[in-house]
Parts: C-alpha cells; sequence; structure tokens
C-alpha cells in the first residue's frame, strides 16, 4: 500500500516537472544543463535563511556559491532536506576569513563549519580530479584503491563529477537562480533512478561507504539502483571493513533511524552488507535453504526496524539503544548458553559475560559510543530483573530510569515468542497503568514464590531457557 502510494506521489513530481524541464542549454560544456527558474520549483523560501545567509556572503565577497547535493534533490522532489551543503571554490581557509563563526573540519575531506547555534551549514570547496596530484597531504589512496585523502581542489564541473550520485550532484546557483546539472542526475531523479557518477567499481572502491549511501538514497526515496551501479556490490561489500567502525556507527543511525529502517534493512541483506555492519547476526541468520521461515533473530530486527519507522512518521523520538538492543537479544542469548555449557558458568554469571563480549565484538564494526552501550546493557540486565516481580523488585525494577525500555523490549520479545512472555508483559502493562494500592495487590497475587528446595529445579530450567521465570 505504502510502495503504492509513494509511486503515485513519484509519478505526480514527474508529471509537475516534466513541462517544465525544457532544458536551456547555456554553457560551453556538452554536459551541462541549465534550468532557469521559471523551469523549477525551488523557491528560497523553502531555503534555510542561514544557507542563504552563506550564499549570499560568499557571492559578496567575490566566490561562486551554490547548494548542493541532497538538499537540490529533496527540494526538487518537494521535500524537506534534511541539512543545506553548500559548495564554492573559496578555499577552507578563504572560507574562514569570511565567516567568524566558522570551524574547519575532517582531515580525509577537510570542510568548513559555518555555525549558526543548532544549524551547521557545511561548506566545501570544489573537489578537482586526483589523477595528476602527487602531493600526500592532499592526496592519498590505499592499495584497495580508497581516498585516504580527498582534498585536491578544482572546479565546479569536476565537482560535479567527484560527487557519487548522479541526482546528488545537481546546483542551485544563488546568483541566478538557475539549477545547474553536470550529470544527468535530473532525469535521473525524474526517472527515480539512483546511478553513481562515473565507474561504479572505481568509485566503490574510492569510497565504500558509497554502497551503504545507495541502499539509503533507494530506500529513502523510493528510487531503484540502477544495474551497473547495482552490480559490483555484492562482491565489493567486504570493503566496508576497511571503514573506521566510528563512521560507520553514524552512517547506520542514517540507515536504520531516519524513517525508513526497515526497506534499507531489507535492501542491506539483499546486497551482502548487512554482514559486514553485523557479523554477530549475521552468523545467526536462517539459511537461504529455509527462506521463508524466519528465526525469532530476524523477526524481531523486522519488528523494531517497523517500529522505529512508524515512530518517526509519527513525530515520536527514537533511541539508538533500543535499537541494538532488540538487533542483538538473540545472539546474546545464543553466547550466554554457550558460555554456559563450555565453561559451566552460572546463567547470571554467563549472561554478564555475554553482554560484555556481543558490546565488545560490535563495537569492532560499528563503534556505538559508551554513553549508548551503557544503556544497552541496562536494558538487558533489566530483562532478568523484570522477570522477578516478587516482594519489592517489582517497584525497584519500575524505578530504575531505562525501565520504559527495558519493557519495550519485554514486549517485543513477548510479540515474537509469545507463551508466558506474553503474560509477563501484559501484567507490567497493568502495573505501570495501576494505583500503587493495585501494584500492591498485583505483587502479592503473583502465583506463588517457589520453595527454597525447588530452587535447584528453577535453576536448571534458567539453564536450558535462558531467562528466569517469575
Ligand atoms: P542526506 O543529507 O539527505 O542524507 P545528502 O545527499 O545531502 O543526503 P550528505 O552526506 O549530506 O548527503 O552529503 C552531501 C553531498 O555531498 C551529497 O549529496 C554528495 O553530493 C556529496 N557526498 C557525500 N558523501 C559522499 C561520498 N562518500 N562520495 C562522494 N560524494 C559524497
Ligand atoms: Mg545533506
Amino acid at each position: 500500500m505504502f510502495k503504492q502510494i509513494s509511486r503515485f506521489y513519484r509519478k505526480l513530481f514527474r508529471s509537475q516537472l516534466q513541462p517544465k524541464h525544457v532544458a536551456v542549454r547555456e554553457s560551453s560544456t556538452d554536459n551541462l544543463t541549465i534550468i532557469p527558474r521559471k523551469q523549477h520549483s525551488i523557491s528560497r523560501q523553502s531555503i534555510s535563511e542561514n544557507a542563504l545567509k552563506v550564499l549570499y556572503r560568499l557571492n559578496k565577497q567575490g566566490y561562486e556559491a551554490y547548494l548542493v547535493g541532497g538538499c537540490v534533490r529533496d527540494l526538487l522532489l518537494g521535500k524537506r532536506p534534511k541539512d543545506f551543503d553548500v559548495t564554492t571554490n573559496a578555499t577552507p581557509e578563504q572560507i574562514q576569513k569570511v565567516f567568524r563563526n566558522c570551524r574547519l573540519v575532517g582531515r580525509r575531506f577537510k570542510l568548513a563549519h559555518i555555525l549558526f547555534g543548532k544549524e551547521i551549514i557545511e561548506v566545501a570547496t570544489f573537489r578537482g580530479n586526483h589523477e595528476n596530484e602527487k602531493n600526500p597531504n592532499t592526496s592519498k589512496r590505499s592499495q584497495n584503491g580508497m581516498l585516504l585523502r580527498d582534498n585536491v581542489y578544482g572546479t565546479i564541473e569536476e565537482d560535479a563529477k567527484r560527487r557519487d550520485f548522479t541526482i546528488n550532484s545537481l546546483y542551485y546557483s544563488i546568483k541566478d537562480f538557475t539549477v545547474r546539472d553536470y550529470c544527468h542526475g535530473l532525469s535521473d531523479l525524474q526517472n527515480g533512478i539512483v546511478r553513481l557518477i562515473g565507474d561504479p567499481e572505481t568509485r566503490y572502491r574510492e569510497d565504500p561507504v558509497r554502497m551503504l549511501r545507495a541502499i539509503r538514497f533507494a530506500a529513502k526515496l523510493d528510487l531503484v539502483i540502477e544495474k551497473s551501479s547495482a552490480e559490483p556490490i555484492k562482491h565489493l561489500a567486504p570493503l566496508l571493513r576497511h571503514i573506521p567502525a566510528a563512521r560507520l556507527f553514524d552512517e547506520s543511525l542514517k540507515l536504520f533511524q531516519t524513517g525508513k529502517g526497515y526497506a534499507c534493512y531489507q535492501l542491506l541483506r539483499e546486497y551482502h552488507l548487512f554482514g559486514q555492519l553485523f557479523p554477530i547476526i549475521e552468523k545467526l541468520f536462517t539459511p537461504t535453504l529455509n527462506k521463508g521461515t524466519s528465526s525469532n533473530m530476524e523477526r524481531i530486527i523486522e519488528q523494531v526496524l517497523k517500529n522505529t519507522d512508524y515512530r518517526i512518521e509519527n513525530n515520536k523520538g527514537v533511541n539508538p539503544a533500543f535499537l541494538f538492543s532488540a538487533f542483538l537479544w538473540y545472539p546474546l542469548n545464543e553466547l550466554t548458553q554457550n558460555l554456559m555449557q563450555e565453561s559451566g558458568l552460572t546463567y547470571h554469571d554467563a549472561f554478564s559475560v555475554a553482554c560484555s563480549d556481543i558490546l565488545h565484538e560490535q563495537c569492532k564494526t560499528i563503534a556505538i559510543p559508551r554513553r549508548i552501550t551503557s544503556v544497552i546493557n541496562d536494558i538487558w540486565h533489566l530483562q532478568i530483573r523484570l522477570s522477578k516481580r516478587f516482594g519489592k523488585r517489582a517497584f525497584s525494577v519500575y524505578e530504575h530510569n531505562k525501565f520504559r525500555a527495558a519493557y519495550d523490549l519485554l514486549e517485543l520479545r513477548a510479540s515474537i515468542e509469545k507463551g508466558e512472555l506474553l503474560e509477563q508483559a501484559k501484567w507490567w502493562d497493568e502495573f505501570q497503568h495501576s494505583t500503587s494500592e493495585v501494584q500492591h495487590a498485583m505483587v502479592k497475587n503473583l502465583p506463588h514464590k517457589p520453595k527454597q528446595r525447588k530452587r535447584k529445579s528453577v535453576r536448571n530450567h534458567r539453564k536450558k531457557n535462558g531467562v528466569d521465570k517469575a
């Protein structure tokens, strides 16, 4: 249904754009198409005031300045851009002289950030060709062809070709309000195509993150990855292991927490990229032979992503700790069982060791910051505490500041596993919505606490089943 609506939307957009898109050739460059103001839909009213200030100021100082990338693409699609990126022929140092509120960032790719309170306008200098560049301070490649430094400056034409996808290579000029298209991005946008600029394999090797970006734009904008851009992804996927884990953390949030997480997940799996980000999870996927029968782990991943997309659509907050805690819950249980069997650890000890082992392993590919891993740890440990409700326990769990996230994970597990977990989740739901009197009665009415003598068998039971029962 959603796909149908979005197809309809795209058709509508295309039909709006088609008659206007009478390209006017103005330049000597064969590939350049200039779309005059009257023939495109970008109005200054939909551009951030701060971005406009930056564009005008650069212009006034005699530099060229354009909006570029996702914001131009999104504005043409009638969407609200996430951020506004500017490109110019001024070098970062020259940009710094024009703006007092400027900070230079990045080593691999040097940029200027112009700070306006919470909003940051990113200003990049036109990138040029690396072919004749020998200076390692500006251009450096690894043995795999990966660009370790991309600070060779050039002209706008060169810059356009150094961008990743044709749809991201559209420029909006503040001087005459035209849109400049050097790589046929507009027709790809109209036809719903994500196409890498240049030779796909070389471009993916230069920066393997472009494979993740292709997936993200296809999912986010409901586009199709063009055949020759899609084809090398599966065999180049392992190149992602050369990308710093901190960058992959940022990318994974963009993939899973910007409203199209479920669609991204499906494409990541299709293109063999998911396992590069989550090797621990990949190991436990149902073999393709059993397609159609998905494991609890696959079902919880799908469900948490659908819920996340729904929350974003409804302007509700999302929490990466919760997302990762659900992704890794079943691998955590599997490891706990293995540790118990192999090392003879008690359930509790095995669970604690497994929590830190799993997070340690996961952080090798995606560097989840400490403040987030500590919340994941809390959410996991609270799963055990949620199952113990006797005496004062229920009340102390309820007071924990991560109770809500822990309860949400319990509910998610219950929706997957059903059985006793459903009863537990229902009990906690009622508990949260009851008066203190009723809460005390609920605890009193819990099925009888097992006698001391029986504890041994409960412990054995825990060993078999992974999680404690009340
Ligand atoms: P969004 O901001 O909606 O996620 P975007 O296309 O604006 O999408 P950014 O990461 O903000 O993505 O990058 C801005 C622009 O910089 C891109 O549109 C693209 O032109 C260029 N760009 C970004 N990353 C790369 C890359 N890895 N290789 C080449 N060009 C890139
Ligand atoms: Mg952007």
